[in-house]
């Protein structure tokens, strides 16, 4: 068998979405697990849609997501250039080549005339379809047309036969030949449409396995076509493809996940701080399963396991609330050091750090991380707890304490807690959080009889701002003496 050659090839219109993440990924899986070549290629042959932003996207959210191709823009490969803009002259050589044998022709007709046809097909229950007006025009007719000066369409001469494949994932598919009329591959204007682009470079590119989205099923019967024609003129040689349609993936409402909802941004995810592991973790459940019910592991874990034979054909739902629990699994499992690093980005991001931050600041961060790491689920949960810790540095925003927060539990009651947790704090001078926790609960539970929640709740908010923090203590020791009895003595005044 030859060596397997996958291929993502998105078209660079609008953001990135999940659904095409999922295919990028499953094909990347594919290409990993088999030993063979992931091939990415950018379909930008519609120059009124496709956008340099969309591009650069694509390649970010690729590059963000670690999955690495082996051809493609940039790392370039033998059988390039991999954006289609790039590689009109080949499709206008094959679309040429197609007239001349045969299997494409001409056709004249305009959209009126071809929808006028198309409602006289439904008024008399004949499917509507190309007709085949102009596949065999004699010389007089054309040239009538050509008088006129009609721009003619090119289109595929397609063979009288119904069209099955074996689909890697749905199993026996058949088209019956007459849903799929001739269709058009160059327009009027001579710009190649995806019907001729697409399947042509599959095999230019010497594609083995096609894997998308179950959206292009209906393409599929038209490429098997082309690609034979293709064959009969020489420009194919080997074996027509492998197809595999992967699952819908389903939204909100049971309804298709669409490019316009917010979850389905992907670069929404990076700016909240998922981490790449985890979106990628999630993403694979989505359609494919890891087998004995594991739904925790990396993308390196799943391209040794994964085989198209365990994607599901069914839908699949796209549920956020798992992707974020997924995401926090990855949180807790990254190393400390690593996640403090990870963090830098979103507290520059947020203003919090500045782009140069200090020794100090850095070792402050990482102290901080042991603390926090099992309480956030994104990056950007953790920026919320960790930066109270920063406020008042040079450069970073004043501390604050929330006014919300203040109002509910910086009341007048809790005033004499405050002064008897500094004075108990200033007396501290070993600071550590053993002490300092001790001076605590000597003064505010036994000197005061406070319950808990009473006598740190507005120790608390006073010191990181917020009645949500990592663990009070600690909090206190990694913020400093200094700063802690200033932020005390701020809220008694
Ligand atoms: N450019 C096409 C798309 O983004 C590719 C479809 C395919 O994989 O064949 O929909
Ligand atoms: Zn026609």
């Amino acid at each position: 068998m030859a060596p397997v050659r996958v291929r993502f090839c998105p078209s660079p219109t609008g953001n990135p979405h999940v659904g095409m993440v999922r295919t990028a990924l499953f094909n990347w899986a594919y290409a990993r697990h088999t030993g063979g070549t992931f091939v990415f290629r950018i379909e930008d042959t519609d120059t009124s849609r496709d956008s340099e932003q969309s591009y650069q996207d694509l390649l970010d959210s690729l590059k963000w997501l670690g999955l690495d191709w082996d051809e493609g823009p940039v790392v370039g490969g033998p059988h390039g250039p991999y954006r289609q803009s790039q590689r009109m002259d080949i499709y206008a050589e094959v679309a040429a080549k197609l007239l001349a044998s045969g299997h494409a022709y001409y056709c004249y007709c305009s959209q009126e005339e071809l929808e006028e046809r198309r409602e006289a097909a439904r008024a008399s229950n004949t499917t509507p379809g190309y007709d085949g007006k102009c596949r065999d025009l004699s010389d007089e007719e054309r040239a009538v047309f050509v008088a006129q000066e009609r721009k003619p369409v090119t289109r595929i001469r397609m063979p009288d036969t119904d069209w099955t494949w074996h689909d890697l994932v749905r199993g026996e598919v058949t088209f019956a030949s007459e849903h799929v009329p001739d269709y058009v591959i160059v327009r009027g204007s001579g710009e190649p449409l995806y019907t001729l682009t697409n399947p042509v470079d599959d095999v230019l590119m010497e594609i083995t396995h096609v894997l998308r989205g179950e959206d292009l099923l209906s393409s599929t019967p038209r490429q098997l076509a082309l690609y034979d024609a293709l064959k009969d003129i020489g420009v194919a040689q080997g074996e027509r493809p492998q197809y595999g349609h992967l699952p819908y993936v389903m939204g909100e409402g049971n309804k298709k996940l669409s490019k316009r909802d917010p979850e389905s941004a992907l670069l929404m995810y990076r700016e909240e701080g998922y981490l790449p592991e985890g979106l990628i973790n999630y993403l694979s459940l989505l359609g494919w399963s890891f087998g004995d019910d594991i739904e925790f592991f990396s993308k390196d874990q799943m391209a040794k396991v994964f085989d198209i034979s365990r994607v599901n054909a069914n839908p699949a739902r796209f549920d956020l609330k798992k992707c974020t629990a997924i995401n926090g699994e990855w949180m807790r499992f990254i190393e400390q050091d690593d996640l403090a690093n990870r963090l830098i980005p979103y507290l520059k991001q947020e203003g919090v750090l500045t782009q140069d931050p200090t020794a100090t600041q850095l070792a402050t961060l990482h102290a901080a991380v042991p603390h926090v790491q099992e309480r956030m689920e994104t990056l950007r949960q953790g920026v919320g707890m960790v930066a109270f810790l920063f406020y008042g540095d040079e450069g970073s925003p004043r501390f604050t304490v929330d006014p919300e927060e203040a109002s509910k539990v910086l009341t007048d009651d809790a005033r004499p807690v405050i002064a008897a947790a500094l004075q108990a704090l200033s007396a501290v001078t070993d600071w550590n959080t053993q002490a300092i926790e001790h001076a605590l609960r000597v003064s505010l539970i036994d000197g005061l009889e406070l319950k808990p929640k009473l006598a740190f709740g507005p120790v608390r908010v006073a010191i990181t701002g917020r009645r949500v923090s990592p663990p009070l203590f600690e909090s206190l020791e990694i913020l400093g003496r200094e700063r802690s009895l200033a932020r005390l003595a701020a809220v008694l005044d």
